[in-house]
């Protein structure tokens, strides 16, 4: 066989050869902008020239500060299809974060939204490597900001304008392309670094019929942010595939994304599960006859979540489970042929776990004492563990590498889980958040699925908080439903019979609104901060 590598230059030769009329739609102040395949491929090529022209090492980090657009699409190739590699800075890290992943990762040059130029500004002066900025315009109004006195800010149209397409040519493919950083929320993000070799491979499983089946006939509208894990490989895989691509740009807000599902017949659209919540209503009374399916990862999906669409929207939504260090698109859970005939209630209890590994990736459960490798028993709980071509081998020069890997090689992801004999892994916890109760677990995640299956609940999360007999018990933290009542004492009858009697919360509190991270997802640290001193009504006990 011809040993040819796998890298990126080939997905945009494809764009112009193959798709050059399909779209790219961005959402933008002032209405849709679209640019067709083709036209994307020739700008991309001249970004590239660009960077020539602004003197960027032959691989030096590019940095992006910006939103899902076709501008920041051309960043996504420009860089690493010229040998640089991109470093997608997430706009939502601390100041200080965004400071050390600059620092951290060397960038040379950084592209900002205009719209974002306020929050990156007073960065600018503690930035050691950068030596230029260059502005996307998006519409947003141009104004004097602090941190930027004697610093020029260049132009992406200009640059763009003044150069000739390059040719693109990368012959190793483990060349590094793009790096992201860890939203962890302790410690200072950590980098992962992926190859072309591992993007290229990560973007042909995410066109499996058994991980989302991105195909050319799909219309894709990634809300995942492109700072977030490659927005799960769809852009790359909406650039392979010559699918039409939908960007929602800035305006994230749920009726903005609901319009676009419907005006632009969006087939696939993809977010965390925040971001559902938020747009099911938004979705009501709309023609959504176009979606066939709505990947959602970054947390656990609650069954009440998929449920509510399968019964709104006639479609459940596909629950995916990945991490920025397994590029991030690990396992999916659709239902095999031999379980598709189960019960409403039992293909909703398949749908809510973390799926089947992929082809490609190998998925193991590991005793977290003695590192014994557990049973797919459906009931044996371990750390998750992963390898595969594109699970990281280590973090980008950091000393805490090596505790985050096995001796031979596995990465050790920090999820506590169970796999099923049918290979369908549920996450039961980060092993962080688990409530010990007693030298025994209680799953947080599992409680709050059951909580949000209340129709009164809003959004819930469930934490320990210290106990002097059992160690820590958990918290429930619940948003009440806009409209609707709830007492604790309602709640923990209606959980009674739905989880064993000790897993029973033994407080409920309620809150406006459950923290989030920078990704989106619910921030437990700040829950645990907030709720450190709450003494529990059976702290006497
Ligand atoms: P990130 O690197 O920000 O994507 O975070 C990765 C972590 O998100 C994983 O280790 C999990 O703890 C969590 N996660 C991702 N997908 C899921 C899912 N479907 N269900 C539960 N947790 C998830």
């Amino acid at each position: 066989m011809q040993d040819r590598p796998l890298t990126l230059d080939g997905f945009v030769e494809r764009a112009e050869r193959l798709s050059p009329r399909k779209e790219i739609v961005t959402a933008t102040v002032g209405g849709v902008e679209r640019v067709t395949h083709g036209e994307w491929a020739d700008r991309t090529r001249r970004l590239a020239a660009a960077l020539d022209t602004l003197g960027v090492s032959a691989d030096g980090r590019v940095a992006t500060f910006a939103w899902n657009t076709a501008r920041h699409l051309e960043l996504y190739f420009a860089a690493p299809c010229s040998g640089r590699v991109l470093h997608t800075l997430n706009i939502r890290l601390f100041p200080e974060q965004v400071t050390y992943i600059v620092n951290h990762a060397q960038d040379e040059v950084i592209f900002v939204d205009r719209s974002l130029l306020g929050l990156l500004a007073p960065l600018v002066p503690t930035f050691t490597t950068v030596r230029h900025l260059v502005v996307m315009e998006d519409g947003a109004p141009v104004t004097d900001l602090d941190g930027l006195d004697g610093v020029e800010l260049l132009d992406h149209e200009a640059l763009l304008a003044a150069e000739q397409p390059a040719e693109f040519r990368i012959d190793d493919e483990l060349r590094a392309a793009s790096m992201c950083y860890t939203s962890g929320t302790t410690g200072n993000p950590k980098g992962v670094v992926y190859t072309h070799r591992s993007t290229y491979l990560h973007t042909m499983a995410a066109m499996f019929t058994d991980s989302v089946g991105v195909s050319e006939s799909d219309t894709i509208l990634p809300v995942v942010p492109m700072f977030h894990a490659n927005a799960w490989g769809l852009a790359h895989a909406g650039v392979a595939a010559g699918s039409t691509l939908v960007m929602p740009g800035p305006n994230m807000v749920p009726a903005a994304l609901a319009g676009l599902i419907e005006s632009e017949r969006v087939t696939l659209a993809a977010g965390v599960p925040t971001i559902w919540m938020g747009v099911l209503p938004e979705l009501a009374g709309r023609d959504t006859s176009a979606l066939r399916v709505i990947p959602c990862g970054g947390s656990a999906v609650p069954k009440a979540l998929s449920e509510a669409y399968r019964a709104q929207v006639g479609l459940p939504i596909l629950q995916a489970w990945g991490m920025t260090e397994t590029s991030p698109v690990a396992s999916v859970a659709n239902v095999v042929s031999w379980l598709a005939d189960g019960s409403d209630e039992e293909l909703a209890d398949l749908r809510a776990t973390q799926g089947r590994p992929l082809v490609g990736v190998q998925l193991r459960i590991a005793d977290q004492a003695t590192g014994e490798e557990l049973p797919w028993d459906g009931t044996s709980r371990g750390e998750l563990q992963a390898a595969g071509p594109w699970i990281t081998a280590s973090y980008h020069d950091d000393p805490r590498s090596p505790e985050s890997f096995t001796d031979d090689g596995w990465l050790r992801t920090g999820d506590v889980a169970v796999i099923t004999p049918d290979g369908y892994v549920r996450i039961v916890d980060r092993t962080k958040d688990v409530v010990k109760s007693g030298g025994e677990w209680i799953s947080s995640v599992e409680l709050e699925n059951e909580i949000m299956a209340h129709p009164a609940v809003a959004e819930a999360a469930v934490i320990g908080v210290p106990h002097p007999k059992w160690s820590e018990r958990p918290l429930a933290c619940v948003v009440v439903a806009p409209d609707a009542e709830l007492t604790a004492d309602e709640l923990i009858e209606f959980l009674d019979g739905r989880v064993a009697k000790w897993w029973l919360p033994d407080d409920v509190v309620f809150i406006d609104e459950v923290p989030k991270t920078s990704v989106g997802k619910f921030s437990k640290k700040d829950l645990r901060d907030r709720f450190a001193d709450h003494v529990l009504p059976t702290a006497g006990d």
